[in-house]
């Protein structure tokens, strides 16, 4: 009998579809032909190799992350290796402190940062800006919607981007995290360096 060798299966990046911007990130996941899950419930996860917490509001994914019982069996996934990516309320959601949240909001504590939420203003304080990222060759165009900022690193946290004096990318195991929303910028080298680390 002729055996068919089974190729590898291809890894599959997860997408936190809570709430949010989840639609962009999955889009250029899929243009840099990485293929996708949507998580909604903890079912979701089983088939995931790594996961995207996408921007939004912090304090609705909070809610929704109990509600759908996905808080628990993510933050045991992150503990044991899963490499995950936060940006703007992702990055809430993954830091080990959180200032101005709501007093009921929750996050992973997988990263050693202090984050305040909405610290560049509000809506109508939103700002892009080139920010030079450590390994590109060129800088990147960074957009920030009412932007947490980080406002303490621990040592062990990798800086991979700044802007001014903020750190805006960094970097701790498998953690990755960033200020910004790199989903919106024509510009695929943040999520293919996440997804390098697979
Ligand atoms: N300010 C929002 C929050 O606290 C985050 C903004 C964003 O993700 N664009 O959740």
């Amino acid at each position: 009998m002729v055996r068919v060798s089974q190729s590898k299966s291809a890894k599959v990046v997860g997408v936190l579809a809570l709430q949010g911007a989840f639609s962009s990130h999955t889009k250029v996941l899929d243009s840099i032909g990485v293929s996708t899950q949507e998580v909604r419930t903890p079912q979701d996860l089983a088939s995931v190799d790594a996961l995207v917490m996408p921007g939004g509001e912090s304090t609705t994914m909070s809610q929704l992350l109990e509600s759908s019982e996905l808080f628990e069996p993510i933050k045991k996934l992150i503990h044991e290796g899963l490499p995950v990516f936060g940006t703007c309320a992702g990055m809430i959601l993954l830091a080990s402190k959180i200032i101005d949240g709501r007093d009921d909001q929750v996050s992973f504590g997988a990263i050693n940062i202090e984050v305040q939420r909405n610290a560049y203003g509000r809506q109508i304080d939103s700002f892009e800006a080139d920010i030079n990222v450590e390994s590109f060759d060129s800088p990147f165009h960074a957009v920030f919607i009412r932007a947490p900022r980080i406002v303490k690193a621990d040592g062990s946290v990798e800086i991979l981007a700044e802007f001014g004096d903020d750190i805006v990318l960094a970097k701790q195991k498998n953690v990755l995290v960033a200020s910004f929303h790199p989903e919106l910028s024509h510009d695929k080298r943040i999520h293919e360096m996440f997804v390098k680390e697979i």
